[in-house]
């Protein structure tokens, strides 16, 4: 257990929820961009990081019943488009609940979960999935 917080210190930026501003229309970008494509030159050298709450809301979904092979453990789960509050629209797996627990709208937050282990060293990766908030 002591890998993890190694990783975590390493990786922390990576897996925050952080996107980019452009400070001239104020327009927020997840995944972040280092250019607007609005405002191009003027936004160059400009945009700010800004991390999102992680809060957001169910844009769209889909029930996947035989997906990727390192969702086979998962099978079936749900795929959703989150709104998140700040704008951007984000991918991502809603896990702990039913189909049935969520439409569209339903309020969301992200969490940060392990994907999946692999190899014999088991080293252990961490992305964003999003439960029901509460
Ligand atoms: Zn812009």
């Amino acid at each position: 257990m002591s890998e993890v917080p190694r990783f975590w210190r390493e990786s922390r930026h990576r897996y925050r929820l952080v996107g980019t501003r452009c400070p001239k229309c104020d327009t927020l970008y997840f995944p972040p961009r280092v250019i607007c494509p609005s405002c191009r030159r003027e936004s160059v050298g400009k945009m700010v990081e800004e991390e999102m709450s992680g809060e957001g809301e169910i844009f769209s979904f889909t029930v996947v019943h035989d997906g990727l092979e390192q969702f086979k453990m998962q099978i079936p789960y749900i795929m959703a488009i989150i709104k998140m509050k700040e704008g951007p629209l984000v991918t991502g797996q809603v896990v702990d609940c039913s189909p049935e627990e969520i439409k569209i709208g339903t309020k969301v937050t992200a969490t940060l979960r392990r994907v999946r282990a692999e190899g014999k060293e088991g080293i252990i990766q961490y992305g964003y999935k999003f439960t029901v908030t509460p």
